[in-house]
């Protein structure tokens, strides 16, 4: 038995979703133009699918499990289940009107015509504002239309904001922010779920890890009390002693967000040779 899992064929998640399989240790070969592939050391069968698709595959368990942006699941409305988030795709569903266009809020819009992809998010959207505006559903390339006259203002994902800039559009309003997750059908097997499990611990290790780095630095024994006070670590950090008498190297482990400001309260606290090395996987 092998718990199926429904990928991106191709496009913006795809990269993301093999690297992150592969990091959880799962062997994939023969990924490129392929419908689907087995792995050899995981119980693990992939589907690579169009992501407008995975949604309702996975609501029909012909998948398992998928990994989709949260902007496809919410504008599909299928009953996959979100298991985790995971940290990459992360883009958003923004409003975009002509630079030259008076922008004051969302009333703004009020009569406009609005090309989107995301009929459903745009609708709840203006519904929640109490807008009337008329929504042109267009399959891709929605950032042209008001340069074509189809449009008045656009509802398009957006990351860092180019293409928008490229084709005379300003961002002027975020309506969703998004990212990739980790999604299962409802009514899996008791088996399945366990391989899940599974899946998901490696997963959270993989993700965790990333997120985290570990750190050696070498510190004067009377200083010590300084430093420790500014690491947290796992449990608490390694102490180890130098061969040098009167120095120790202390090992620990460090969260992104405060990485850097606390590297700079080391340096002032006493510590040298600080190494930064980052984590493969972290399993607490
Ligand atoms: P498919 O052929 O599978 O239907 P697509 O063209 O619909 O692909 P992509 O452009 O590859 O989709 O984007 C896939 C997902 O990547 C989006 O639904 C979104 O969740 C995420 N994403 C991240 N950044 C961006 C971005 N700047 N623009 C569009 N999507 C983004
Ligand atoms: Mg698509």
């Amino acid at each position: 038995m092998k718990l199926k899992i429904a990928i991106q064929k191709s496009g913006r998640l795809y990269d993301d979703s093999i690297s992150m399989l592969r990091e959880c240790g799962i062997d994939l070969r023969n990924v490129k133009d392929r419908l689907k592939t087995e792995s050899d050391n995981f119980p693990l069968e992939v589907f690579f699918l169009r992501d407008d698709d995975i949604p309702q595959y996975v609501e029909d368990a012909v998948a398992d499990i998928g990994i989709v942006g949260e902007n496809v699941l919410m504008e599909k409305d299928k009953s996959a289940e979100v298991v985790e988030q995971l940290g990459f795709g992360k883009c958003r569903l923004s409003l975009a009107v002509p630079r030259n266009m008076e922008f004051t809020d969302a009333s703004s819009l009020q009569g406009k015509r609005i090309a989107t992809s995301y009929p459903r998010l745009l609708g709840q959207y203006l519904q929640q504002k109490g807008i009337q505006a008329e929504i042109h559903e267009i399959s891709g390339s929605v950032e042209i239309a008001p340069g074509i006259g189809l449009a008045d203002a656009v509802a398009d994902l957006v990351s860092s904001g180019g293409t928008l800039f490229m084709n005379g559009l300003k961002e002027v309003e975020t309506i969703f922010a998004s990212q990739a997750v980790l999604v299962r059908n409802r009514k899996l097997s008791e088996e399945k779920i366990q391989l899940l499990e599974k899946l998901l611990f490696r997963i959270r290790a993989v993700k965790k890890s990333k997120r985290n780095k570990y750190i050696l630095l070498n510190a004067p024994n009377d200083k010590l009390h300084r430093i420790l006070a500014l690491l947290p670590g796992m449990k608490s950090p390694t102490i180890l002693p130098l061969a040098e008498s009167g120095w120790s190297s202390v090992h620990s482990v460090l969260s992104e967000d405060t990485f850097w400001d606390i590297i700079e309260q080391l340096k002032d606290a006493g510590a040298q040779g600080i190494l930064v090395i980052p984590i493969e996987k972290m399993i607490i």
